[in-house]
């Protein structure tokens, strides 16, 4: 599950475009913030179940928001300032058919190391797509493989992509736009969704929530957070998700995104709803993350508050907000 959502520039209360997402994934498992550096070609790329052609040159330093045993990323963004989510989609091709191949958090992944752009981000991921196809879990275990929707933003445009296997189509962005877990391209929806996906149970009253909060103009950070926070939904499908069930089974928000484009990129690990967004300054060293813990709601707010009055982009920041966030935690611990 997730869902993602941006504004451009002229949407937003800031004027410098959006871009958000919350990473919902199986409830037990960590995810890990990192920094990639630019690193050269040195032969093939090995990435969750496949390797694909070397990068064709220098890739793109990003800091993403990895599953730990995953080679790709939930979202991240990238020196060049692209910011990049995907989503779990489900069409009328069924994906346990196909063998491993790239997973859309790879695609990702490849998108952030090899893009400056939004439009070219969305050529990188689709000829990759072509390629190499889609397969393989995205879930540790090996159950329930599934298709990816994207939403790519740089400072000035975004795009929306949506895939079923090998098949892919692109809308740009005009000014908001949210995704979650269906097909919205209207003509890529009609030729593609599966009948039996209870989107209108489960996925639509998110959608529809993140639809309404970008409709809000201008669209302020705040506002996003709040809404990343938020139980809207039902029967745990709530967009700060915490669906129930057995180990292995349950599904939470285990990561979550606000990036300005430019601007601080604000990380979160673990719920959103008792978690902190730490902003961070992407391309300067990224310090030493700390794993996450529950907040009390009002600790995490405070903690917050005093990161984004004090955030700078200088290469000191991003160590000094960690170091912020690791004493506030020892300060519960007490
Ligand atoms: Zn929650």
């Amino acid at each position: 599950m997730c869902d993602c959502l941006c504004a451009l520039a002229p949407a937003t209360a800031n004027g410098v475009t959006l871009f958000a997402k919350n990473s919902d994934r199986p409830a037990d498992e960590g995810q890990v913030i990192e920094r990639f550096e630019p690193r050269r070609d040195t032969g093939p790329v090995g990435t969750t179940y496949i390797e694909v052609d070397p990068h064709p040159s220098d890739t793109i330093g990003f800091v993403g928001s990895r599953p730990w045993w995953l080679w790709g990323v939930e979202h991240g963004v990238n020196d060049a300032g692209v910011a990049i989510g995907n989503e779990t989609i489900y069409t009328r091709l069924d994906p346990r058919a196909f063998p491993p191949a790239l997973t859309g958090m790879d695609l990702v992944r490849l998108g952030l190391e090899r893009a400056s752009t939004a439009a070219q981000a969305v050529e990188v991921m689709t000829a990759l797509l072509e390629t190499y196809g889609q397969g393989g879990a995205g879930h540790r275990g090996g159950r329930n493989p599934y298709w990816s929707s994207f939403l790519v933003a740089d400072a000035g445009a975004a795009f929306v992509v949506e895939t079923s296997g090998r098949e892919w189509a692109a809308e740009a962005v005009e000014r908001t736009r949210a995704i979650s877990n269906r097909t919205t391209i209207p003509a890529f929806d009609a030729a593609h969704r599966h009948p039996g996906q209870p989107v209108e149970r489960l996925v639509d009253p998110r959608l529809a929530a993140s639809r309404a909060v970008l409709a809000a103009e201008p669209v302020s950070v705040a506002a996003v957070k709040a809404h990343l926070r938020s139980h809207v939904g039902q029967e745990g499908y709530t967009v700060c998700m915490h669906v129930p069930g057995e180990a292995g089974q349950a599904q939470a928000t285990t990561a979550a995104l606000v990036a300005e484009l430019p601007g601080p990129a604000r990380f979160l690990l673990g719920s959103p709803c008792t978690s902190v967004f730490v902003p961070l300054a992407v391309g300067r060293p990224l310090g030493q993350p700390i794993p996450w813990q529950h907040l009390d709601p009002a600790v995490a707010a405070d903690l917050e508050a005093g990161l984004e009055a004090d955030y700078a982009d200088d290469d000191g920041w991003n160590a000094e907000a960690w170091r912020r966030v690791g004493q506030a935690l020892r300060t519960i611990a007490r």
